[in-house]
């Protein structure tokens, strides 16, 4: 009886693991038809200058929109898309569509703002990147010097032979580079100082360590000092609360992304958020009241 059940046990596990098998298979291939289809979107978070309180950047974000399930978070398929070559599609496809948007902004007489694109450690390693970009950046006409690209510190550890000279010739086209995530991975910012790099973005975790631990304070106020101290601008991710905010300004933290300011916004709507931030400068009115 106790080897039925052993048996009864096995089949129900392995049962399992083939349902979470099929469901990626299915997930994989409706991403792929999400890709045709246009069903993927691109959603921009503000970054925003901490000393002036103005919109500086955005972040691009992307969103696959399923006609039956609603908003799917990349957190569901990006992973996927990076065991197969979709990764390479979706980054070419965000990339591509984040410069021609922001061509659009400028063209359109908002005023000039940095846009971030996270790119994959995949993509850095099978596809040419830099060739990629000034394409994408001729084709748009976007300013090179208004595009940041994010790479992650696994992106610059797994692609060792050849990271250097990829983010030299970024870096030659005008690119500007973060680092996205820092924190998280294996590397120190010793090592990252040999690298070009333009800014340095903290991890969420550490934000959301403020005011509740004081080791993780002190690890956030060290970051941003040596981040300076290697002539590069910090941004702080995941900023939710005054208390955090005020902290990041006492220390002299460059800029934020947060939900204090906004969430991810659909292109019309994050266009609406930076011509009442123009208003509220006819108007004199100072973009800090609103934390005051
Ligand atoms: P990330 O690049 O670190 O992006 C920041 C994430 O933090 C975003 O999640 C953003 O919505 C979220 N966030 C920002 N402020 C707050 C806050 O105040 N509170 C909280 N709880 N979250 C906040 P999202 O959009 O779900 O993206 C998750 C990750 O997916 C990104 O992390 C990035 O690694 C990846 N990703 C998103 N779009 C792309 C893309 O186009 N290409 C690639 N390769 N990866 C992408
Ligand atoms: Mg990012
Ligand atoms: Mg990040
Ligand atoms: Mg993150």
């Amino acid at each position: 009886q106790a080897k039925d059940q052993g048996r009864g046990c096995f089949a129900y596990f392995s049962e399992d693991l083939t349902i979470a098998a099929r469901e990626r298979i299915e997930l994989e291939a409706r991403l792929r038809r999400a890709i045709q289809q246009q069903e993927l979107c691109v959603y921009y978070q503000p970054q925003v200058d901490i000393a002036s309180g103005l919109i500086v950047g955005a972040e691009a974000l992307v969103r696959w929109i399923d006609p039956n399930e609603g908003l799917i978070p990349p957190a569901r398929f990006i992973p996927i898309a990076e065991e197969t070559s979709l990764i390479e599609e979706i980054g070419e496809w965000v990339l591509r569509e984040t410069c021609n948007q922001g061509q659009y902004w400028l063209v359109t007489g908002l005023p000039p703002i940095t846009l971030a694109v996270n790119i994959s450690p995949y993509q850095l390693k099978r596809c040419d990147i830099n060739a990629l970009a000034a394409t994408v950046l001729a084709e748009s006409g976007f300013p090179a010097q208004l595009l940041e690209l994010e790479i992650t510190e696994s992106g610059i550890m797994e692609n060792q032979d050849n990271v250097m000279e990829l983010l030299d010739s970024l870096r030659s086209q005008g690119i500007r580079l973060a680092i996205d995530d820092f924190g998280t991975g294996y590397s120190s910012l010793a090592y990252l100082k040999s690298f070009p790099l333009n800014v340095l973005k903290i991890d969420k975790r550490f934000i959301d360590d403020i005011p509740y631990s004081k080791d993780g304070m002190e690890i956030a106020a060290t970051i941003i000092a040596m981040g300076h101290t290697l002539g590069l601008k910090v941004l702080a991710e995941g900023v939710e609360t005054p208390e955090q905010l005020a902290f990041l300004r006492e220390r002299h933290c460059d800029t934020y992304q947060g939900y204090i300011k906004s969430r991810p916004l659909p292109a019309k709507e994050f266009a609406n958020l930076m011509h009442s931030q123009l208003d509220d400068m006819v108007n004199k009115r100072h973009p800090l009241s609103s934390y005051q």
